[in-house]
């Protein structure tokens, strides 16, 4: 079997076929000619209809998937159009994405390795470049997003995430219904502005139709969704508060280890950190020995730890009004705990108390898991070592990787 019969065969596009096949001189590379079948007929690259030819192009080089370890181009003289509508034009071709120098059937095989492996590892894999990779993911999400359709969204997510040191952070606006969990949006810092950016790119319509919204306590966020959603019961995301006590739990910890230190006492926390922040059933069995150890020593740790155990109880409630009287006494009580961190956190939760409440209202429906799973693979991607980590590539990746986006449809199932 030839060479040519394998691609007439799964890369047939209608008016075209291979013709012959060469090494190229450094024998790196194999180069196969493309002509127009016989009698075939230019389309017009402007209005998709058959024209009568004007001239040709000089040859030009399509990048096609390697096999074997050899690089692979096609080999095409390009032929113009006369159209009465569009003038002279070049003809379509239906395996070129435009100006780019691959073929769709390239770039679709870089990008979805992509999304397995890193960009780097992608390339190298191919023989290709970094850059390469980039512009396939670049077509392919483009197209993506010109393509998807939005449908119908009922619940949304919204979540920050830190992309470099100095406050660069990106607004990531997810679909998270029951169906359908997907990366909707991704915008530049996480202020009032790029918040209302995704708003601007559903329109009013949709807008309108969301039932439920799902945040953390970004007061930006907060205003947001009470302009744009006032309709749609907004849920404050578990994950972020769960997060956000440990994280006063962390500085509780640290600060009584330093000052217990400087006093010269005995190093009791010492190892302590994952035993007060990981979940009891997350603990390996020293773990388990350890936060017994240390849970017999009247410390600000062992009160704040205490503390925050004490609050996975809330979200196991049904009525939303037996959450409020917990949640009363929660707070009541960490307020005279005298550990500033703690107090700052009980403050904010009785700031927020109706919000918190809607967790109850909407059944727990919309919370626990979806958005904290969405953002560690956000995260994973981002580490996946994108090169330079700009907006731009950040967005990309995460499109790539998170939006389901639909893809061109290829001749063959090449991978
Ligand atoms: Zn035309």
């Amino acid at each position: 079997m030839e060479l040519l019969t394998i691609l007439n065969h799964c890369h047939r596009h209608r008016g075209f076929v291979h013709h012959s096949a060469r090494f190229s001189a450094d024998k790196k590379s194999i180069e196969v000619k493309v002509r127009p079948r016989q009698g075939a007929v230019a389309i017009c690259s402007g209005c998709q209809q058959p024209r009568p030819g004007y001239d040709q192009l000089p040859e030009r080089r399509f990048e096609f998937i390697p096999l074997w370890g050899f690089l692979v181009f096609l080999l095409y003289s390009r032929r113009r159009v006369n159209c009465p509508e569009c003038g002279v034009v070049a003809e379509h071709l239906p395996w070129s994405a435009g100006k780019r120098q691959s073929t769709i059937a390239y770039l679709l095989f870089l990008a979805r390795w992509a999304r397995k492996l890193s960009w780097k590892e992608t390339a190298e894999a191919f023989h290709s470049s970094w850059d390469q990779v980039c512009d396939a993911v670049e077509y392919v999400v483009g197209w993506g997003l010109e393509h998807r359709s939005l449908g119908s969204i009922r619940a949304i997510g919204v979540d920050e995430i830190q992309y470099a040191k100095g406050h660069k952070y990106l607004t990531l606006v997810y679909q998270i219904d029951a169906g359908l969990t997907r990366l909707l949006w991704v915008g530049r810092e996480r202020t009032i502005e790029s918040f209302q950016g995704f708003f601007t790119t559903i329109g009013g319509q949709l807008a309108s139709q969301i039932e439920f919204v799902c945040s953390d306590m970004w007061q930006p966020y907060l205003d947001v969704i009470r302009e744009k959603c006032a309709q749609a019961l907004h849920i404050l995301d578990r994950f972020h508060i769960v997060a956000k006590m440990n994280k006063a739990l962390d500085e509780v910890r640290a600060a009584e280890t330093r000052r217990m230190a400087q006093e010269g006492h005995a190093p009791l926390l010492k190892k302590s950190r994952w035993c007060v922040l990981k979940r009891k059933e997350n603990l390996t069995a020293q773990q388990k020995i350890r936060l017994r150890d240390i849970l017999r020593y009247n410390l600000q740790t062992v009160r704040a730890y205490l503390l925050k155990e004490d609050f996975q109880q809330f979200w196991e409630y049904n009525s939303p009004h037996w959450a409020g009287m917990f949640l009363d006494f929660w707070c009541f009580q960490t307020m005279r705990s005298r550990i500033e961190p703690m107090k700052k956190i009980a403050r904010t939760l009785r700031s927020h108390r109706e919000l918190l409440l809607n967790y109850f209202k909407a059944r727990k429906a919309y919370s626990s898991g979806v958005i904290e799973g969405l953002n560690n693979k956000a995260k994973v991607t981002m580490r996946k070592s994108y090169g330079f980590r700009t907006f731009r590539i950040l967005e990309l990746a995460l499109y790539h990787s998170l939006g389901k986006l639909p893809e061109p449809e290829l001749t063959h199932e090449f991978f």
